[in-house]
């Protein structure tokens, strides 16, 4: 149900903003205690100023998602935050928290299908809508359709839409100088564009991420560093790992920023969980280059982030 998926994500966000940041300094250098700062500024944001203006229960606020490593930090950041607002909601009733219904079964999302994806982005997807029950709108797949058209469609089918969540960042393209909550451009169908997520860089999704132990796109650990096309993406070049020479061993062994996080995950596990790479992207993805990558998590500069985009053709 997604009263639990929301307890649970709740719980991970406690749990990461419980962790004593001055002792785990050592191995993880600031990115602990800033990106528990950042996660505090996300909930500001989404429990003072946007449930306040529009009512997450209703319908009025949509959630975009691709699957992408971005928008799953959002995701687990909103749905624990949905859970913490149904708890404000209910404070000071007569009845105690198990006589009260969780005001939503799905959570209302929507994503633009307009790429080739990779079929483990789309599998990554679905396995999403289940694990974290999502009511999932889909565009019809048409290249021709700008996203603007793809938006107006969505809201043709759910009206009631007057806000949607994005996990955009100022070191995203085109994010430098967007705002948390905005108004979308007048070329676009109106709505309002809600981005809680502006502030975070790359070190702090991933710090978050991995401690989390959600199961994140298999893609990543292959060496993505973000989700495109299969016609635009590859593997992120600053990843590759050079070719032994002689006697020296590949640099395998080497551990990301990130060991801490995997070791003291949240699941309790110590593992990292990707979904299962799909055959044929594995074919296409050895085709290009057959080189060993490091994961996507080994790259922190945020620069680099989208080294293994290609421009469009
Ligand atoms: P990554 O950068 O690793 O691909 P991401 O997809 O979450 O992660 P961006 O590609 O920067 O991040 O996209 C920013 C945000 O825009 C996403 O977090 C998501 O909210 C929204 N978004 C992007 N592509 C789509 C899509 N095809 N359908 C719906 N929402 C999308």
């Amino acid at each position: 149900m997604l009263q639990d998926v929301a307890l649970n994500c709740y719980n991970i966000v406690q749990s990461y903003l419980s962790i004593d940041a001055e002792s785990a300094v050592a191995t993880t250098g600031d990115v602990i205690k800033q990106t528990q700062e950042s996660i505090q500024l996300s909930r500001r944001y989404l429990l003072q100023d946007i449930f306040t203006r529009w009512d997450p229960f209703n319908g009025e606020i949509s959630f975009s998602y691709n699957g992408g490593k971005d928008c799953q930090v959002l995701l687990i950041i909103y749905l624990g935050c949905l859970w913490e607002f149904f708890l404000m909601s209910i404070q000071g009733s007569q009845y105690d928290l198990q006589f009260h219904m969780f005001p939503l079964q799905q959570l209302p999302t929507v994503y633009i299908d307009q790429e080739d994806t990779f079929l483990t982005a789309q599998d990554f997807l679905q396995r999403s809508v289940e694990r974290y029950h999502l009511s999932l709108y889909e565009s019809a797949k048409d290249k021709q359709v700008d996203m603007p058209s793809a938006f107006k469609s969505f809201l043709s089918v759910h009206p009631e839409t007057q806000a949607i969540v994005i996990g955009i960042r100022h070191t995203d393209p085109f994010g430098e100088t967007l705002q948390p909550i905005q108004k979308t451009d007048p070329s676009w169908p109106q709505f309002y564009r809600l981005q809680p997520l502006l502030h975070w860089n790359l070190s702090q999704i991933w710090s978050f991420l991995l401690y989390s132990g959600e199961e994140v796109c298999g893609l990543y650990e292959m060496g993505f560093t973000s989700l495109g096309s299969v016609n635009n993406t590859l593997r992120n070049p600053y990843l590759r790992i050079p070719e032994p020479i002689g006697s020296m061993t590949k640099a395998e062994t080497e551990h990301s920023d990130f060991q801490w996080e995997i070791e003291n995950n949240y699941r309790g596990d110590s593992n990292m969980h990707c979904n299962e790479i799909n055959e044929n992207d594995l074919n296409t993805i050895k085709q290009h280059d057959s080189s060993e990558f490091h994961p996507g998590w080994y790259l922190t500069k945020d620069e680099w982030e989208r080294a293994g985009r290609l421009a469009r053709k």
